[in-house]
């Protein structure tokens, strides 16, 4: 099963349909695949643009199955699915890829801290909470500022606080039920970078351009290729992210979130077991997309090339941007007049706060004209947020 090749018109099973499977589906359909989604929200992202939706819960274990019945391979795009579906999958006889133990070490932020390091990666010294003398024992050892953050569950900040000083470990103290969480030492980072890598199911493996990525509150807002970084720390940070995606034998494309300090030392933050919202900008500006190259590597077909065609710049669209309008998207037009950019709207029916409802990839000969361009695309459709 491991080593059979999947071939169009095969069909691909993802679970999850947000912006992340519509990705994998236009890649996966412009390859000659067919491809059904399961998914809760009827008509998702992926559906619009899929051959079939299962709409079911991911922890639905039956209409799973159906799924993975009905596809030569299953995938994934969200880190939050249950591990048991997977696993159940797994036991049933069907591929999935990443495999569940792939997804079950990076549902748990100290389970992946702890593999890091197994394998000589540095990360952010941590502690693991479970009950409030805990917490005092991480305040001796680590100390502040610290980030408080739970230790399942949580994505693009959701689910950690800042702990500065005795005051907020005091308040979380006094209403503290045990529970599990980690308390991670703030990091001081210069810049935070990620690398996208794709691991082939034969072991081939393959690195995109290091991002530089600019958040904000705690969501990706920018991101910057190639990094301004000195080639010294990308060639470091690339070999990370080889070794994370070899030490997990992880089958697709892996996204490998660190933090670069001023003395060049790279930490581990996190891992994505999944295509990466830092990876956008390889649609429109390389060789191969993270995408289309997951897309193969679950397939058992060889790697592309992820050589950089050109300079970008990609921007999230939020909710935010949106709301206070009132003709939401008056602005595209002013966007799509800067040279080079590229508008991807995910077909999202709800805009909320803090929900990515698309993005722009700006393309430039040189990479500061095209940060030029994307503050300049920014300020058409968000004034108040800042890059
Ligand atoms: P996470 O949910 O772990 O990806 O965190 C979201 C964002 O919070 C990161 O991209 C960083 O900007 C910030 N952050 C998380 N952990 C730390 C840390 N230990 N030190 C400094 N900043 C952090």
């Amino acid at each position: 099963m491991k080593d059979k090749k999947i071939y169009p018109p095969s069909t691909i099973g993802i679970l999850g349909g947000g912006q992340l499977g519509k990705m994998l589906a236009l890649e996966a359909k412009k390859m000659g695949y067919k491809v059904i989604v399961l998914d809760p929200t009827p008509n998702c992202p992926c559906a619009q643009v899929c051959d079939e939706q299962i709409a079911a819960e991911f922890s639905d274990k039956i209409r799973s199955l159906k799924l993975a019945k009905k596809a030569d391979v299953v995938t994934y795009e969200f880190e939050n699915i249950p591990v048991k579906t997977v696993e159940y999958l797994e036991e049933q006889g069907f591929s999935v890829f990443p495999f569940s133990k792939v997804l079950r070490l990076t549902q748990n932020r100290i389970k992946e801290k702890e593999f890091l390091r197994s394998v000589g990666i540095l990360t952010a010294d941590f502690q693991a909470i479970e009950k409030a003398s805990d917490l005092e024992k991480a305040l001796l050892k680590i100390g502040l500022p610290a980030a408080l953050k739970t230790s399942i569950g949580g994505y693009d900040g959701k689910g950690q606080v800042i702990l500065r000083n005795r005051k907020d470990v005091e308040s979380i103290l006094s209403d503290f039920s045990p529970r599990s969480l980690i308390w991670e030492k703030f990091v001081p980072f210069a810049k935070e970078i990620s690398v996208i890598c794709v691991r082939g199911k034969y072991g081939d493996l393959k690195t995109f351009p290091v991002s530089e990525n600019i958040h904000h509150g705690n969501i990706l807002s920018m991101t910057i290729v190639p990094a301004r970084i000195s080639s010294d720390a990308a060639k470091k940070a690339d070999s990370i992210a080889k070794t994370v995606a070899e030490g997990l034998e992880a089958v697709g494309t892996i996204g490998v979130e660190m933090f670069l300090l001023k003395n060049e030392t790279i930490l581990v933050n996190e891992i994505a077991p999944r295509v990466h919202n830092s990876g956008h900008y390889t649609i429109d500006a390389c060789y191969t997309s993270q995408f289309e190259q997951h897309i193969r590597a679950i397939c058992g077909l060889p790697l592309g090339s992820t050589k950089l065609l050109s300079p970008a710049v990609m921007l999230n669209i939020l909710g935010d941007d949106m709301i206070c309008k009132k003709n939401k998207f008056s602005w595209i037009d002013k966007v799509l007049k800067i040279d080079g950019a590229n508008l991807h709207l995910y077909g999202k029916k709800e805009i909320r706060t803090g929900r990515k409802i698309g993005h722009i990839t700006v393309l430039a000969e040189f990479v500061s004209d095209a940060i030029q361009r994307a503050e300049d695309a920014k300020k058409f459709f968000c004034q108040k947020r800042k890059i």
